[in-house]
């Protein structure tokens, strides 16, 4: 070693590292930059527009930066970029897919978990943070009315969530030797029960996991988008006298097209009398269980095996965070756990501990928890009871905003989520030339609003018809915002349909 190897070695500047000094006027500049952004919401336009061949070239079109740059200068430039170019699902108007506000403190309790930086996977190297996802994991559940001693773990998102459930089902129902010998060890074909109203996970989870997607028997809906239970007993008995095996059934606690809840208390006697698992898709409507005049159907998410549920929807923690429960606390290890040689957790614990990576697909786990912890801590019961509650209210109020318009057709409201379109009363005819034209109008000023910066709205597609879909799981909308949608969809509707020829 040469003596300036030595000397350099021995010294380290690394160009990741700050010194304290440098990181306080950095991150003071930064929480000021944030706290304006919250602060000028309302004033901004909820998005510039501008599509992707516009923005990539404000990034630069150069390589790789061969030599750093400083860090506040870094800092400056991503503020400014993402504050003039990005969609706000903070604005007080935006009601598009199911996405809502980040709590300000959530983008705290981030800076706060990157800092210390725990790897939740295991309870060794992440010991407070691991109580805290521990405790946090218990209030969701006593905040839907599901067991408390239930078991479960923060993940990424509803997907994920739903993913881990569906594991956790196949390993209950189809047994130890379906992680050793895979799906052919049985002789019987898997079947999962859902309704055709169900988010795309399912795809996903019945093709990646092997099952393919002809191992999911769709339920038809009602006409108010609910599973039709008689539907499902006659499914599963076709099954079974073709020899097959039903093992998981899911029922949607707020389904993601119109929030329409399945009978999900005839389902738990249903899959309670046939042996399969029971699943609620609550991911984004399981938080509406906790108010006082959440129906029956909802509360029902007590009888399922399994929830999944998003606290970056209605728990409005910023993304991402998805939280699983699970009835049995011990089928989450039972569909997960392997135990290699190179850990050596809880030797001679007698009651360790839960170590989060046997209990799901990830192994270093960052401090997701955090943030989800300290909204309930801000809110309690009785600020999320408000602030769903209002939600909700709001959702009813547009609804009738909608129907009072007569260019406006109401098609739906529960939950949180309306859905409506524009099509002039005269032109309500149902002939399917008509139809196709309302339908051509409604997609245009779909892409108006989302690209237009005065509200943000998605959609659907509800009894064959599209429809704009609005979903307000959004803290900072009022009655004043509520009210402007219908004037605004009215206005460039009646653009749309003057400017073509239909
Ligand atoms: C949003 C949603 C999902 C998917 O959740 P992500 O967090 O987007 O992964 C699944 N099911 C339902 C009912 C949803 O609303």
């Amino acid at each position: 070693m040469t003596p300036t190897d030595e000397r350099e070695l021995s010294r380290r500047i690394a160009p990741l590292d700050m010194d304290a000094e440098e990181f306080r006027a950095a991150g003071h500049a930064l929480v000021d930059r944030i706290a304006g952004l919250i602060g000028s919401f309302r004033e901004r336009k909820l998005t510039s527009g501008k599509p992707a061949a516009e923005l990539r070239p404000l990034l630069g079109g150069g390589g790789l930066p061969g030599r750093g740059a400083p860090a506040e200068e870094i800092l400056e430039e991503a503020s400014r970029l993402l504050f003039e170019h990005s969609v706000f699902n903070g604005h007080p108007r935006f009601f598009g897919y199911i996405t809502a506000p980040a709590a300000p403190l959530g983008a705290l309790a981030d800076l706060l978990a990157a800092a210390v930086n725990p790897n939740c996977g295991a309870w060794e190297l992440s010991p407070m943070a691991n109580a805290i996802e521990e405790q946090t994991i218990g209030w969701i559940a006593e905040l839907l009315g599901y067991p408390r001693d239930c078991g479960g773990l923060l993940v990424s998102g509803g997907n994920v969530a739903n993913f881990v459930c569906f594991l956790a089902a196949r390993r209950a129902r189809a047994g130890a030797s379906v992680r050793s010998g895979g799906l052919s060890a049985g002789e019987r074909r898997l079947l999962v029960y859902a309704s055709t109203e169900t988010h795309t996970w399912i795809h996903k989870a019945a093709d990646l996991f092997g099952h393919g997607t002809d191992a999911i028997r769709w339920v038809p809906v009602d006409s108010q988008q609910r599973m039709d239970v008689r539907a499902l007993r006659d499914s599963i008995a076709a099954d079974r006298a073709a020899g097959a095996r039903p093992f998981l059934v899911v029922g949607a606690a707020g389904t993601v097209s119109t929030g329409a809840i399945d009978p999900l208390r005839e389902i738990a006697a249903i899959a309670r009398d046939e042996g399969l698992w029971f699943h609620a898709d609550g991911a984004y409507g399981a938080p509406a269980a906790s108010l006082p005049d959440a129906s029956e159907d909802l509360r029902a998410i007590s009888l399922a095996d399994s929830v999944a549920v998003d606290p970056h929807k209605w728990l409005y923690a910023p993304l991402e965070a998805g939280c699983v429960l699970v009835r049995n606390s011990e089928a989450l290890p039972e569909a997960f756990a392997y135990t290699p040689a190179y850990y050596a957790f809880d030797q001679g614990d007698e009651n360790p501990p839960p170590n989060y990576y046997a209990l799901g697909f990830q192994n270093s786990r960052g401090f997701r928890a955090l943030k989800v912890w300290m909204g309930l801590r801000q809110a309690g019961r009785e600020g999320y009871v408000r602030m769903i509650g209002d939600d909700c209210r709001l959702a009813r109020l547009l609804a009738e905003a909608v129907s009072g318009e007569p260019d406006l057709e109401l098609l739906t409201c529960s939950l949180s989520i309306v859905t409506f379109r524009y099509a002039p009363s005269h032109l309500r005819t149902g002939r399917p030339e008509q139809e196709a034209v309302l339908e051509r109008w409604n997609e245009a000023l779909l892409a108006q609003c989302k690209t237009g910066g005065e509200l943000f709205v998605s959609n659907a597609r509800v009894g064959g018809r599209f429809a704009l879909r609005a979903c307000i799981v959004n803290f900072r909308t009022t009655l004043p915002d509520v009210r402007a949608v219908p004037g605004i969809v009215v206005r460039l509707g009646r653009a749309i349909a003057a400017s073509g020829p239909g």
